[in-house]
Parts: structure tokens; C-alpha cells; sequence
């Protein structure tokens, strides 16, 4: 069984302990502990002991402890993306490739952090020092959703360790396996600097969102958690990041690359079985090629290769649970029967007669009021639209709440321009959709979210910012009290 892990030791959990669910087998892969409140608030405990020692211990001993972290996770690599794929269900070489991503951000964070703790600014007299300094901010809740339990752990704890912060990590209900495990990557560490809780999201996670010791919480996942999570945060003004959901358009114009842009919507639309916050959720593409776009692309999905991740051929795995499933297969049947037109897939697949899989789908002669173009779909599912230019489908890709990701096929680099100013969303791709760079930031604009995950800017939101004035030479000031003397 694994166990929750608190200031450096190991716990069964108050509540009792659940099984966890490979997706690809419907079997136990085994049994985790489940924590309560009273653990949460354990972990708080911890976190709060251990931030005064972890802040003040100098910077080259620190990054060095973070740069073990990611020595561990690639000398675990193997092991660590094998239970991924047992836990999410996801393609074994691509859970290998988040390992390693996950270990490159610890790295980078690791690097960064060295290099400034603000500035000095101009000060109003000679004499004076006048500065912007940058301070940890304290205990961070970093609380995560089931499709990326190790990256967007990574992406929150690196910079959030490399700040000088102290952690308690609640890992989502379907996938705290892997995240218990990492124990063993982050058992270096001053004991209470990591702390790890599984448990239910309304109670684990909810307690430390209210917290008082808690300073600010780092959160991935569902849109209508985060707001839940934003309003409840107002009570002590803490800090939040949020990294949410999306409805993430790809448009193809005629001047593209046809076989490129087909293969890369796919490719895009299908990975993780569609269970990516920036998959891609709605296709426009000019009229004039529309209908060889969408052949080529049922040409392609037709021939995906549905199965379990832990084999390297399977293109399409499974999906996390039927809860999740039922939820696309419903959106995708009122689509059908608002006049939608299924090309490919939109059911469930007799085989493999084990797991939770979805057939890759793609719909066409979508309306843009369906909500399978306005909701968040996470799952297979491709809705193709053709639109009569490039402003059309500047406009309706713009007309969501949502703004996480957003990609264009052309080669006219005057669109490219307009594109990249005017697309309203945080993430903005040029004929090659979802790369995500440690270096540069990732997040959301309206309803995908607030703040900054990766790049500097995943740094800075882990600090508090302080103007600090210095009178140097201690010089009385004409305008202090009493006047008259
Ligand atoms: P979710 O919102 O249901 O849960 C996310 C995490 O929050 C889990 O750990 C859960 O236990 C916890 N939680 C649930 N209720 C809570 C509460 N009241 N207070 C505190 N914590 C609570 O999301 P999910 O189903 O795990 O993940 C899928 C969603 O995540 C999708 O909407 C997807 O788009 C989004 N997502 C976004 C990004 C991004 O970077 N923008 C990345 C991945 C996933």
C-alpha cells in the first residue's frame, strides 16, 4: 500500500484506504491511503515548520537539493512512467517523455532561482538604496488533476521549492499512486518541505484551500473548481494560480499544408484519448478545403490503433472512467441529434472488451451553438466546421470562454501577425499545436485561468513582492514631525 507522506514519514491515512484503477484492465493496480482533514491539516503543520529553515538555507544548497530531484525522477524514469500509464491509461513512451520534461523543469527552476531575487531600483535622494526584493511566500497547497499527475505536479513544485516555499501536494482521486511514490524523489529534502496528502477534493482539498496558513494555492483543473477555489481564496486574500480548462480551436487555411495540418489535428485531438486541457476541441477550416481536409482526417483516424498505453503501438487509450466517457458520448449523441454528421467513431468500441475507451470521433456539420463546440469536451472528439475565411475563423474561435491554447495552419505570415495578436489565448501555435516549452509560459486567458505556469513568469508567481527603502546615511527628513521645532 502506498502511504501519505508527512514531514518526512510515511501514514496510512485517517479514512480507510481505496483501491486505485488501471483505465486500460477496469483492475486494482493497489491499494492507497486516504487522508482526511486531520491529515491535511498534519501536512499544513509541516509545511509550516519546515518553511523558516528551507527559506533561509543558501541558494547554492537549495538548487542543489532540487537538481537531485531531478536526478532521482530520471534515474527512476522507467519505473515512474510505467505507473503512470497504469494509473492514466496514456501511452508508456509518451509518459516517459513527461518524466524527463517533469525533470528538465526542476532543473530550470533549480537554474533560474539563482539568478535574481529582484532589483534595485532608483532610489528619490542620493544616499538612499531602494529595492524590489522577492520573498517566498510560505505553505503552497499544490493541488492536481488526474491527466498530468507528474508534470503539472512538476510545473507547480519546482518553482515553488526554487522560490523558497514549503509544499502540500493533494494529488487527484483517480491517480495518487504515482504521486505517493515520489516520496522516494523528494526524501532528500528537509523533512516537512514536501508533504504529500491524498484524499477527496471537497474535503482535502477544500480544507487547504481555506487554510489560513496556507499563502496561496497552485491549481490545475476543471473551470468550475477554479472559480470555486478563487471565491473561497478571497477570504484571506491568498494567492492563486489557475490553470483550468478549454475548448482550444485549430484553424486550417487554404495556403497550409493539407497533409500536415490533418495529421497534427488528429494528432492533437486524439492524444490521451482527447483527455488534454489543450487538445484540440474545434477545427475551422476554409471551405474550399474543407471536404479534402476531413477525408484525409477520417482516413487517418480510421486507422488508429485503440488500446492499452502500456503497448507502444496503441495510438488511442483509454479514457480515466465511464463517468468521464458517458459525459463526451453525451455530448457527442445531442450533436447527432441536433443534425451533426458522425464521420468516424461516436461509440464505445467492442474491443478491446476491457477498458474504458472511446472510438476517436469526428463530427462534422456542427452548429456553433452545440455544446460539443462550446463546452470543454475531454475526450476523442473532432468537430470539423468549414468557414469562408480567415477573419471568420478569427471571430468564432474568439467567441469562447474560454482562451487556454489555439492553433493556425498557414504559410502567410501577414495572418501569422494578425493571428498572434488578436487570438485571445495564453498558448499560441503556428503550424504545430501543444508544444509546451519549460521556458516559455503556459496558462490561460478568460476562463482557462490566471497566472503563469512554466518560463520566468512560473517563477515570480511563487514570490511576494516587497519595495524595501533604505536611508542609508540616516539623514533626519525636513517634513518629519513636529514642524515647528
Ligand atoms: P477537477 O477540477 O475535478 O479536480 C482537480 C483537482 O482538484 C483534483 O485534485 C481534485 O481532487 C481537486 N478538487 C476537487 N474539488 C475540489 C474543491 N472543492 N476544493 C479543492 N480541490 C478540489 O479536475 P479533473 O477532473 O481532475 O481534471 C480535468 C480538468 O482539468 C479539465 O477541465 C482540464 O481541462 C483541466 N486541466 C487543465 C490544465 C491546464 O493547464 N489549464 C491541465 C490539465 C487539466
Amino acid at each position: 500500500m502506498r502511504q501519505l507522506w508527512i514531514y518526512g514519514q510515511s501514514y496510512a491515512g485517517s479514512d480507510r484506504a481505496r483501491p486505485v484503477i488501471d483505465p486500460a484492465t477496469e483492475q486494482a493496480i493497489g491499494e492507497v491511503g486516504w487522508g482526511t482533514m486531520e491529515d491535511a491539516e498534519q501536512a499544513v503543520a509541516a509545511a509550516k515548520a519546515a518553511f523558516p529553515g528551507w527559506r533561509k538555507l543558501p541558494a547554492p544548497d537549495r538548487t542543489a537539493m532540487l537538481h537531485e530531484v531531478a536526478r532521482k525522477l530520471r534515474a527512476n524514469l522507467e519505473q515512474i512512467a510505467t505507473e503512470l500509464t497504469l494509473e492514466t491509461g496514456r501511452a508508456i513512451a509518451k509518459n516517459c517523455g513527461y518524466v524527463e520534461w517533469s525533470a528538465q523543469a526542476f532543473d530550470y527552476y533549480a537554474q533560474i532561482s539563482r539568478n535574481t531575487r529582484g532589483r534595485v531600483i532608483p532610489s528619490p535622494e542620493a544616499g538612499q538604496l531602494s529595492m524590489v526584493l522577492k520573498v517566498p511566500l510560505g505553505v503552497v497547497a499544490a493541488i492536481v488533476p488526474w491527466n498530468y499527475p507528474l508534470l503539472l505536479l512538476a510545473w507547480k513544485a519546482a518553482p515553488a521549492l526554487a522560490a523558497g516555499n514549503t509544499l502540500v501536494i493533494k494529488p487527484a482521486g483517480f491517480t495518487p499512486w504515482t504521486t505517493l511514490g515520489l516520496s522516494r524523489i523528494f526524501d532528500h529534502l528537509p523533512p516537512g518541505v514536501v508533504n504529500i496528502v491524498s484524499g477527496s477534493g471537497s474535503r482535502v482539498g477544500d480544507y487547504l484551500v481555506t487554510h489560513p496558513d496556507v499563502r496561496m494555492i497552485a491549481f490545475t483543473g476543471s473551470t468550475e473548481v477554479g472559480q470555486q477555489i478563487m471565491r473561497k481564496a478571497a477570504d484571506d486574500i491568498k494567492h492563486v494560480h489557475l490553470e483550468l480548462g478549454g475548448k482550444d480551436p485549430l484553424i486550417v487555411l487554404a495556403d497550409a499544408d493539407l497533409e500536415a495540418a490533418a495529421r497534427a489535428a488528429v494528432w492533437g485531438g486524439f492524444l490521451n484519448a482527447g483527455q488534454v486541457c489543450t487538445s484540440v476541441e474545434r477545427v475551422y477550416v476554409e471551405q474550399s478545403i474543407y471536404e479534402p481536409f476531413s477525408e484525409r482526417v477520417v482516413d487517418i483516424t480510421q486507422k488508429l490503433l485503440v488500446g492499452p498505453g502500456i503497448d507502444p503501438e496503441n495510438e488511442v487509450t483509454p479514457m480515466i472512467r465511464p463517468s468521464e466517457r458517458a459525459a463526451v458520448d453525451q455530448q457527442v449523441q445531442a450533436a447527432v441529434a441536433a443534425g451533426a454528421e458522425l464521420l468516424s467513431g461516436g461509440f464505445i468500441p467492442d474491443r478491446p472488451a476491457k477498458g474504458y475507451y472511446y472510438a476517436p470521433t469526428v463530427l462534422v456539420g456542427v452548429a456553433e451553438h452545440m455544446a460539443v463546440m462550446q463546452e470543454e469536451t475531454f475526450g476523442p472528439v473532432l468537430p470539423i466546421a468549414p468557414v469562408q475565411d480567415f477573419d471568420e475563423a478569427l471571430a468564432r474561435a474568439n467567441a469562447s470562454r474560454y482562451g487556454l491554447g489555439a492553433t493556425l495552419f498557414t504559410n502567410d505570415p501577414k495572418k501569422v501577425l494578425q493571428y498572434m495578436e488578436e487570438i485571445e489565448a495564453g498558448n499560441v501555435w503556428i503550424n504545430d499545436p501543444l508544444i509546451d516549452n519549460v521556458a516559455g509560459p503556459f496558462g490561460g486567458m478568460k476562463r482557462s485561468g490566471l497566472g503563469r505556469e512554466l518560463g520566468e513568469e512560473g517563477l515570480e508567481d511563487f514570490y511576494e513582492t516587497k519595495h524595501v527603502h533604505w536611508e542609508v546615511e540616516g539623514r533626519m527628513k525636513s517634513w518629519w514631525y513636529p514642524w515647528t521645532e
